[in-house]
């Protein structure tokens, strides 16, 4: 039997995705704190299987085969740098309600973080001409569609035009869109100890405080001892790893901004090979959020097979393709669940505002020149699992457990869901909490 391992430093981060990686790199770039980063994924960037869809197969879990008891597919991408190496590098200012409601003051880090990654929409050459159309159309109905706010900088690719399209979702080859690896690379470099194949199973609690996590290290068990824990495995492995420590109400109840997409079919070119989600809209007295995009050349099949078997046979088509994709947001249900399963069921408030979203995607695709009888919605998913573990019943405003040196800095904080893109939201909290445990 191998010997397990020890490590010891002041803060271990347990996940490299936006919240991990933010965290990582700002307490790293103190130079106060020893810093380990503990990542059950590997570095997909220089592979070449990385932004294909075999690499999307390999990097997910399940191969992308993860689905809800209820049936919502989940694409959760298990690597350095998280779910932002297949998201689609939207931008969205956290939502009003965390500070009014909640307490949560994330501002200055959130314009701090825009004005560093130079966050904006894409110029409007490069919105996509489809997109554009979608964006026109629902605009001339008196549906204030604005650009979407964007993590990606086109001057950074050689050739964003002919790279891009909905291909960068799984994994960005032409460099444009901003990926949480990059603060690890940044975290590393200011002194950060990273681990890969280091799968966290549990946090290590002693009279009442935290001292450490235990799991594997490439199938060796090992140990991390340090005085501050802060787990950020996103919105399905923290509440995982908070179970397996005796935390019984992690992971009761979740979020999900419960996700379809609405399709219609047009004669010229479709949005399928243009930048994804370039335009969008946001109903905050409903509840839902839309903006353009359809799934990737090779997901559509999968995905519509599950709606009908007449659906999988427009494949040939999908270069035709408008879509409007519709985020709700769900309110909290369901939940992950001690042995392995997830549930996510819409409430009886969620399914009428599904309802009024897809009545206006219909209008807005008939606008836009697509055909009414080829109008169907995609079956439901989630891409965001969020909501797990939080504010205000798990954790403090400091987002801290009830265990002091215990943290959380992920999607399972959210304590509503987020109906909007996340990952601005998730590096503003990191930075405010690299500076409260720096205080
Ligand atoms: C297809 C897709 C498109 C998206 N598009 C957008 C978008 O355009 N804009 C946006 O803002 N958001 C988008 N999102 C959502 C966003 O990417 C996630 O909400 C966000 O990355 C969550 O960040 P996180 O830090 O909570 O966790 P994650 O990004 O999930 O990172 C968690 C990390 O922890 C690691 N981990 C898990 N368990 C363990 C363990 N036991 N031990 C050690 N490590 C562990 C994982 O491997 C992973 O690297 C998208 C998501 C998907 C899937």
């Amino acid at each position: 039997m191998s010997t397990p391992i020890l490590l010891q430093a002041d803060v271990i981060v347990v996940g490299s995705g936006p919240g991990g990686a933010t965290l990582a790199r700002d307490l790293a770039q103190q130079g106060k704190k020893k810093v380990l980063l503990l990542e059950r994924g590997i570095d997909y960037r220089s592979l070449a299987c990385y932004g294909t869809y075999l690499g999307a197969l390999i990097y997910s879990d399940r191969m992308s085969l993860l689905f809800t008891q209820e049936g919502l597919n989940i694409v959760r991408p298990l690597m350095v740098g998280g779910a932002t190496s297949m998201y689609c590098g939207c931008a969205a200012p956290p939502p009003n309600w965390l500070k009014i409601k909640y307490g949560v003051d994330i501002d200055q880090p959130v314009s701090e973080t825009m004005e560093e990654l130079e966050i904006a929409p894409l110029p409007a050459e490069l919105r996509g001409e489809a997109s554009t159309r979608i964006a026109q159309a629902a605009q001339a109905l008196g549906y204030d569609w604005q650009p979407q706010l964007k993590f990606m900088r086109p001057a950074r690719a050689k050739n964003f035009q002919k790279a891009c399209g909905a291909r960068c979702m799984v994994g960005c080859r032409c460099g444009a869109k901003w990926n949480a690896a990059e603060y690890v690379d940044e975290a590393v470099a200011a002194g950060a100890d990273l681990r890969t194949r280091a799968r966290v199973e549990r946090v290590l609690v002693e009279d009442g405080h935290a001292v450490g996590v235990e799991g594997f290290l490439g199938g060796t068990p090992f140990t991390a001892l340090a005085e501050t824990v802060v787990l950020a495995a996103g919105g399905i492995g923290t509440p995982r790893i908070l179970q397996a420590s005796g935390f019984k109400q992690a992971g009761v109840g979740m979020t999900m901004d419960v996700t379809v997409m609405v399709y219609g079919f047009i004669k010229e070119r479709g949005i399928g090979n243009e930048p994804p989600m370039t335009w969008s809209w946001e109903n905050p007295e409903v509840g839902y959020m839309l903006s353009t995009l359809i799934d990737p050349w090779l997901l559509y099949p999968i995905i519509t097979t599950l709606k009908g078997p007449k659906y999988p046979l427009y494949w040939p088509r999908w270069n035709n393709i408008l879509g409007v994709m519709i985020k709700l947001k769900d309110e909290v249900s369901g939940g992950v669940f001690p042995d392995g399963k997830i549930s996510k069921p819409l409430t009886d408030n969620d399914r009428p505002r599904l309802k009024m979203a897809e009545d206006v995607c219909h209008k807005i695709l008939i606008e836009s020149g697509a055909k009414p009888d080829t109008i169907f919605m995609t079956p439901l998913r989630g891409t965001h699992p969020s909501g797990t573990v939080r504010i205000g019943e798990m954790l403090d405003t400091n987002l801290q457990t009830e265990t002091p040196g215990l943290y959380v800095c992920d999607a399972s904080v959210f304590p509503e869901a987020l109906d909007r893109p996340t990952v601005l939201t998730i590096i503003g909290l990191a930075k405010r909490l690299a500076k409260h445990l720096a205080a």
